[in-house]
């Protein structure tokens, strides 16, 4: 993986990137800048397979739909210093895509709180936007809905997008940053590790 240009690529989209071997690492690193803080979390294998709940909560409040599901939740994280999260993928060209059942990733990492911080594990990196997208619904989506038990074609079969019109589909929002939105910092954190999905 071609860390340097990758991360040239999101720096000069006016992202901070860091980069990390193992998922200790990141996590010492995320606990030693971040105390007394009010964190937000997104849905995310990725930050559940690091423990970072339970590393950031020692010293910060951490709110977490995953721990009590519930809009309430999600909607109280948007009042959060800090959000965590991940993401389905990310471009090689510097560009973040996410695709959402409910819209709280989507929005607070566009309009949340000050400071995002998004957690990529290698597996996440894909070439190009097109290919980040492709990533997110035939990848991500189906993992994502076989996890939550959603009676969808994809979590049925586990193979691909079927672009259904279940009521249980979860892809309803996609975003595509392409530049930090304004008035937003957001650093991304590469992981040398697969991590989520
Ligand atoms: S649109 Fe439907 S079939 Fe396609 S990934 Fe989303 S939930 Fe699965």
């Amino acid at each position: 993986m071609e860390y340097s240009r990758i991360r040239a690529n999101f720096e000069r989209h006016g992202f901070t990137t860091q980069l990390f071997s193992t998922k200790e690492a990141v996590c010492s690193y995320l606990a030693d800048i971040l105390q007394n803080r009010t964190i937000g979390f997104g849905g995310s294998e990725t930050l559940r397979e690091l423990g970072l709940f339970e590393v950031l909560q020692e010293k910060n409040v951490v709110i977490w739909h995953n721990k009590i599901p519930g809009l309430a939740v999600r909607k109280l994280a948007s009042c959060a210093d800090i959000y965590i999260t991940s993401a389905n993928a990310v471009s090689e060209t510097g560009e973040i895509v996410n695709i959402d059942g409910t819209g709280n990733r989507v929005a607070m990492t566009a309009f949340g709180p000050q400071f995002c911080y998004c957690v990529i594990g290698k597996n996440k990196i894909a070439a190009n936007v097109s290919d980040a997208y492709s990533r997110c619904k035939n990848v991500a989506a189906p993992l994502n809905a076989r996890r939550v038990g959603a009676k969808t074609p994809c979590a049925v079969k586990g193979d691909k997008c079927y672009d259904c019109n279940s009521p249980s589909r979860i892809c309803r929002i996609i975003s595509i940053i392409e530049r930090v939105p304004l008035g937003m910092k957001c650093e991304i954190i590469f992981v040398d590790q697969e991590l989520g999905f």
